[in-house]
């Protein structure tokens, strides 16, 4: 069994442990892909299908692996109870399950050998971020842990670099295996951006990594799977794929990383995941990072971890970053494409300033791009319509600020992290708040400021409640004609939805005077308006 080959042949660790293997591979590809399908035999090899079935495990017949590598820094132990819970309480942290580790305050302190704290410092970081302070103890101790933190807080660098320590320590990988860490996340987009996060901290220790997706062709994937890859960043219906066509399998896996676990859930991933889960041994270590803490992560964390340990970085409430300024204006579909423009010009005075545009449809999205564009501002558009390379294009465009202005449906709310974007637009509003926090939560990222500007219709009404709520956590004004949307600013005299309808907010409108002669201000409006500072192509 190759475990075992790998271990007998005594497998150097450290410094030139790929260069062990690339040696010990010797005949190079065509050994290592013959010796890895051959065992499965036959023909048509490479197109067959074998359904996954869910192993037998017996955890004493499976090689024995290290995960626990954490060694208290002297500081950190010498710190009391007090002032662990003092630090705690300033950065809004919860810790559950037994035997907790010490956060750390410093990258010094948080043990990682120097090829990683190199890379590290290297990135210019002040510090590590709250999520990190806790969290890296608690991944390099080996134990199961559930990491609850907003989205931009730094979670994937929290499970990333513990994930370059434990492949450091284990044997190296022999023909046929497969990784030996797994990251599962929910879309390309975020699966692209941890890749690119492993591949500048694990360069030095050269090892190498994939990223399995759906929607891109699989011969790039399949390729890197058969060369051998530590860590396999992927998709679960790719990933399903590419198992049970035997490109890959999860025999070697023994750190498994489950990011963005709640929106993995809401996606209807929650079958893939346990098929997937259910592949690899039970005594791995597993990390589940979630945003939120809702039943189904919470029944997923039940059902796959060990005697987890768990820490919550802020409120469990969900809660938009209070270093995002809330703009919400109240308007009528028409409104909509000069108050943008408007938008555009201010948010464009910084020429440095990326803006992220949501709407709701792809239709809508491409209208909006080609408005835009053909009004001479560098938008470029993205959802799901599009191919995988053009999607990664647009994306690299917006990245590198060739084009500043991206109009993206849903499928670039969560996990996108561009550095740089100063303004989320929501040209339609989402439709609940959890994309609402999720969508704005694109800029204000890593202790930056940003703002983001909604247009909030009558259409939307029935999330005016939450979306008051979240701007009233996040100490922002909420305007007046917000205000009326939600039932707890006006107690029970005034109800929506209700019998005369438009009689009955006729008056309350009326309150307002200009609103809905506003359409008429908007005729005379911004169109036409200088175009200023707008950058053009
Ligand atoms: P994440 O929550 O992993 O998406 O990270 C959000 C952003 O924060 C990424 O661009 C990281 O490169 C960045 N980041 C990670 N750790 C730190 C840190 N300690 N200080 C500042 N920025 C960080």
């Amino acid at each position: 069994m190759s475990y075992n080959n790998s271990y007998d042949r005594g497998y150097s660790y450290g410094g030139d442990r790929n260069g062990g293997f690339r040696g010990g591979r010797g005949g190079g590809r065509g050994g290592f892909g013959g010796g890895f399908r051959g065992g499965r035999g036959g023909g048509s090899r490479f197109d067959e299908r074998v359904e996954l079935s869910t192993p037998e495990w017996d955890i004493d017949s499976l090689p024995k692996f290290e995960k626990n590598f954490y060694e208290e820094h002297p500081d950190v132990a010498a710190r009391s109870e007090g002032e662990v819970g003092a630090f705690r309480k300033e950065h809004e942290m919860r810790c559950d399950g037994k035997d907790i580790p010490k956060p750390i305050t410093s990258f010094d302190e948080a043990g990682f050998p120097d090829y990683v704290l190199k890379e590290v410092k290297q990135q210019g970081f002040p510090k590590p971020t709250a999520i990190q302070c806790q969290g890296w103890p608690m991944a390099l101790s080996g134990r199961d842990m559930v990491g609850i933190a907003a989205t931009g807080s730094g979670k994937t660098l929290s499970y990333c670099l513990p994930a370059i320590v434990h492949i450091n320590a284990q044997p190296l990988l022999s023909p046929g295996d497969g990784p030996i860490v797994l990251v599962l996340a929910p879309t390309r987009e975020l699966a692209v951006q941890i890749q690119t996060e492993c591949s500048k901290f694990g360069a030095s220790s050269r090892i190498r990594n994939t990223c399995v997706y759906g929607g891109a062709p699989k011969g790039q994937q399949v390729r890197d799977l058969a060369r051998g890859v530590e860590i396999c960043i992927a998709t679960p219906g790719r990933l399903i794929d590419m198992l049970e066509t035997n490109k890959t399998n999860l025999r070697r896996v023994t750190y498994l990383v489950l990011d963005e676990a709640d929106r993995m859930l809401d996606m209807g991933f929650e079958p893939q995941i346990r098929k997937i889960v259910d592949q690899i041994r039970p005594d791995r270590q597993t990390l589940m990072w979630s945003a939120t803490w809702p039943k189904e992560v919470q029944n997923l964390t039940r059902d796959y971890l060990n005697d987890p340990i768990q820490v919550t970085v802020g409120s469990l409430e969900l809660a938009a970053s209070h270093t995002i300024t809330q703009l919400v204006e109240v308007v009528t579909e028409f409104e909509k494409r000069d108050r943008l423009v408007k938008h555009l010009e201010t948010a464009t005075t910084d020429p440095e300033a990326k803006v992220l545009i949501f709407s709701s449809t792809k239709r809508a999205c491409d209208d909006i791009t080609s408005y835009l564009r053909q009004d001479g501002w560098p938008a470029l558009a993205i959802h799901g319509d599009k191919q995988q390379n053009e999607r990664d294009w647009v994306l690299n465009e917006f990245r590198t600020g060739k084009s500043p202005i991206m109009v993206a449906t849903d499928v670039a709310a969560r996990g996108i992290d561009v550095k740089g974007i100063s303004y989320v637009i929501n040209l339609d509003m989402p439709g609940n708040i959890e994309d609402y926090v999720h969508r704005i939560g694109r800029t204000g990222r890593a202790g930056t400021t940003g703002t983001a500007v909604s247009f909030f219709t009558d259409a939307n009404s029935k999330m005016g409640g939450d979306l008051c709520k979240i701007m009233r956590e996040a100490n922002q004004t909420i305007p007046p004609e917000l205000q009326r949307f939600d039932r707890r600013s006006f107690g029970s005299h005034i109800r929506y939805g209700r019998g005369g309808g438009r009689g009955g907010r006729g008056g309350f409108r009326g309150g307002r005077g200009g609103f809905r002669g506003g359409r008429g201000n908007y005729q005379s409006g911004s169109n036409g308006a200088p175009l200023g500072n707008k950058r053009r192509f």
